[in-house]
């Protein structure tokens, strides 16, 4: 970013999925029209969201050690201490993150996300995941793709419905990767618990959101022709190797509708 480049605009007429998100978190970086979506969420959500952040913070961290060191985030929503960059250099400060959303506040909170270790390289673009070709195009300035990457996509595949070829994007993005990469992807669950999920959808709706939470069949399609390491797929809280189980606290008694997987590309 330069000095030069307009602020982006922010529309606060209505709800934005990563403001809410942020909301629900307990951020600042949320309006009105966001926050009147989030409080009328059931409670769980915000579990939710804590257990999904956990997740990503789990997951990375085990790439990291295991030897990747270079990621690709799409959806990545308002920084929120540690991101994904903050947990990767401080295991390996050489490590490279390109980091992307299409939500142009994100854009205006990126420069937290462009504090990178000298030794290694953190980068942001504003781009929609629904363009992986553009994505993939701006990341090849900055990382090998002929090492192995990890593509993070967290949080974000249901807000593209089926309409918009949420498998075909992620194929694209996931072909593009060399062996031995490895595909990280949360998602909310549809067939958990029915009744919460009625009700997120809904108020999502009626501020111009469209979700399209999945079944688990639905979710694991996303990892088709890669090896799910293990625990394989399961709900967020349930999603740890290498290190104790999370704190109760974090799951603050529910356990999450996020389910969460790791996958090896062949
Ligand atoms: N990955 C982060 C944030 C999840 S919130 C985490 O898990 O903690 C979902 C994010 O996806 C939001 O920041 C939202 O702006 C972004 N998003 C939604 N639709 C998108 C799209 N079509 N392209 C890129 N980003 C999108």
């Amino acid at each position: 970013m330069t000095a030069e480049m307009p602020k982006p605009q922010i529309d606060t007429s209505k709800p934005h999925p990563a403001r809410v998100y942020d909301y629900l978190l307990g951020g600042k970086d949320n309006y009105a029209v966001d926050q009147a979506v989030g409080a009328k969420l059931p409670v769980e959500a915000r579990a939710a969201a804590r257990q999904n952040r956990a997740f990503m913070r789990r997951a990375t961290a085990w790439l990291a050690l295991s030897g990747i060191d270079q990621f690709l985030d799409i959806g990545t929503g308002i920084p929120t201490e540690p991101n994904l960059h903050q947990i990767v250099q401080e295991i390996n400060p050489k490590a490279r993150v390109v980091y992307t959303d299409n939500d142009p506040i994100v854009l205006r909170h990126a420069e937290a996300l462009l504090i990178s270790t000298p030794e290694g390289v953190t980068d942001y673009i504003q781009a929609d995941v629904r363009e992986p070709r553009a994505i993939l195009e701006h990341a090849q300035g900055f990382l090998d793709f002929s090492r192995p990457i990890a593509l993070s996509l967290i949080a974000l595949m249901h807000f593209i419905p089926e309409d918009e070829k949420p498998y075909d994007i992620v194929g694209t993005l996931v072909e593009a990767l060399p062996s031995g990469s490895y595909l990280v992807l949360s998602h909310a669950a549809s067939d958990l618990y029915p009744d919460l999920v009625e009700q997120v959808v809904a108020q999502y709706k009626r501020g111009g959101i469209t979700l399209g939470f999945r079944t688990r069949a639905g979710v694991t399609r996303f990892f088709e022709g890669m090896d799910l390491a293990e625990p394989g797929l399961v709900t967020a809280p349930h999603w740890y190797k290498d290190t104790a189980a999370p704190a109760e606290e974090e799951s603050g008694g529910f356990d999450s509708g996020i389910y969460a997987g790791v996958a090896r590309v062949r």
